[in-house]
Order: structure tokens, then sequence, then C-alpha cells
């Protein structure tokens, strides 16, 4: 089977920042957001469905699901994050397989946020990438990325898996601490041993 890389991380941590420097080496990335986000977008595959499922409520004027609406309604009611979810997991399922045939690269690097939560994504990538930096750190960037609170951070931290577990999880990890040239040479080491495991996998 081909290579292919889990990247994940906490929020904040710079899964972005560090997948864009494997992407500039020549590996193809695949945004598990992204694609998650497109679905339920106007015109998004997952919109009949949440029809059928949820009613025309959950959908707003311009034909995407309405967001806040939905997070309501799934929020503290785990049957209904359940029955939302049964919809949207298979989607995403397939649209990252059918973007991970059209990729061009030298390997796929499936970014997930919550790779390590979710289970199954452990056993579809060949090795997991772990991002990780202090959680001081971590509060620090979407404190002033994203304009939040240190309490509100705190709150979506703790909605995911501690940075032990995390790391528990991982094959290789790459230290986001410091300036770009430290994260840029370890994206470089990286980088020249998933080509060989690319490679040696082709065989
Ligand atoms: P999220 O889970 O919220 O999507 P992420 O893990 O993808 O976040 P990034 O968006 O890459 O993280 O980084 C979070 C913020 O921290 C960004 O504003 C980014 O510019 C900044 N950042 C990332 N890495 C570093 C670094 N090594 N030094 C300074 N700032 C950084």
């Amino acid at each position: 089977a081909a290579f292919t890389l889990g990247l994940t991380g906490g929020i904040g941590s710079g899964k972005t920042t560090v997948a864009n420097l494997f992407a500039d080496l020549g590996a193809s990335l695949v945004d598990t957001d992204l694609l998650a986000h497109q679905l339920t977008s106007p015109s998004g595959i997952a919109i009949p469905d949440i029809i059928r499922q949820f009613g025309q409520d959950f959908i707003q004027q311009d034909g995407a699901m309405d967001r806040a609406k939905m997070r309501e309604q799934v929020f503290g009611h785990p049957e209904e994050k359940a029955r939302l979810e049964a919809i949207l997991h298979p989607l995403i399922r397939s649209e990252t397989e059918k973007a991970a045939r059209a990729a061009t690269g030298s390997y796929i690097i499936f970014v997930v946020p919550l790779l390590v939560e979710s289970g199954s994504w452990k056993s579809r990538v060949s090795r997991v990438l772990v991002v990780d930096c202090p959680e001081q750190t971590q509060i620090q960037r979407v404190m002033s990325r994203n304009g939040l609170s240190e309490q509100q951070v705190r709150a979506i931290m703790a909605a995911q898996v501690s940075r032990e577990t995390r790391l528990q999880a991982a094959d290789d990890v790459i230290a986001n601490e410091g300036d770009i040239s430290q994260i840029s040479a370890q994206v470089r080491d990286l980088h020249a041993k998933y080509l060989k495991l690319a490679e040696s996998a082709k065989t």
C-alpha cells in the first residue's frame, strides 16, 4: 500500500504551519477539516441527508447547514451528535479518499486535528506525526490569533486529548517552538525519511 502520513496536534500547535512546509517540499496535503466544512456548505453533498434527518430548519437561506443551530442541537445530546456524525463521517471518509486518489505529490499527508480522538484514523495511515508545543504556547497563539480568552482556549483544549496522550500515539514528533528555521530543519529531515518510506512502499 502507498505511504500515507497522518498529521495531528492540539489547537494552535502549528499543524497548518508545519503541513505547508511539507507541501513546499512536494508532499500532497489532504485537509480533513476543510473537506468536512465543504460537506455542509451550500450545495455540499451532506445537505440532502441533513434535511432528511434534521429538517429544513437546519439549513440557512444560502443553502449551507446552520452551524450555530446544529451546534446547539448536538451540544450535550450524544444521540443527536451521533445522528449527525453518522451522516458526516462516511462522507468525510469517502471525500478524503477521493482527494488522496487525485493527489500527485510524492506522498500524502492527511491533516487531521482530532486524529488521536477519532480512533479509526490511526489505522488508516502508515505513520502518525504529532506537532507538539507546550500548552502555554498553544494558549498564547490561539488567544492572539482568534481573540479568545485563556478560559475559552482552555475549554477547547479540554475537549481534546491531553498532550501526553497525543504524544503516545506519535511515530514522529515535531517540536514547534522557536523560529521557523528550526521548524524547517525538522521538516526537512522527516521529509527525507518519508520519501524513503514512500519509495519502499511502492515496491
Ligand atoms: P488550529 O488547530 O487552530 O487550526 P494549527 O494547529 O493549524 O491551529 P497554526 O494555524 O499553524 O496551528 O498556528 C497557530 C498560530 O500560531 C498561527 O497564528 C501561526 O501563525 C502561529 N505559529 C505557528 N507556529 C509558530 C511558531 N513556530 N512561532 C510563532 N508562531 C507560530
